[in-house]
């Protein structure tokens, strides 16, 4: 073991420390780490730090939320689009004086 932590793990006395949080200064065996951004830190402070992660199960649910709305706003967008296309498409060809109405992105 190293000499450097001589210290034993905050929560288990009676094993030899490996690393130390940086966040809380405490001494923690292998076992109670966790490597979180490249540092080592005890799950104290990486429940702090990321408490969305530490919430477990229901994590999926909350991203099914964004991604819908997500979709149902790009559909209102599309819809919107698609309606203000069919708007200029049912002014009579006359009103235009040509043919650069047709010509459209929507046409191609
Ligand atoms: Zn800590
Ligand atoms: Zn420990």
């Amino acid at each position: 073991m190293d000499t450097a932590f001589s210290n034993h793990c905050y929560n288990h006395r009676s094993r030899q420390a490996v690393a130390r949080c940086p966040e809380c200064g405490n001494f923690y065996c292998r076992e109670c780490v966790t490597e979180h951004d490249e540092r080592m830190l005890c799950s104290n402070c990486l429940a702090k730090i990321s408490p969305k992660r530490s919430a477990g199960s229901g994590n999926w649910l909350a991203y099914a939320v964004v991604f819908l709305q997500g979709c149902s706003g790009w559909l209102v967008l599309s819809y919107t689009f698609y309606l203000i296309a069919r708007a200029l498409l049912a002014i009579p060809d006359d009103f235009h004086e040509g043919t650069i109405w047709r010509q459209t992105w929507w046409n191609r």
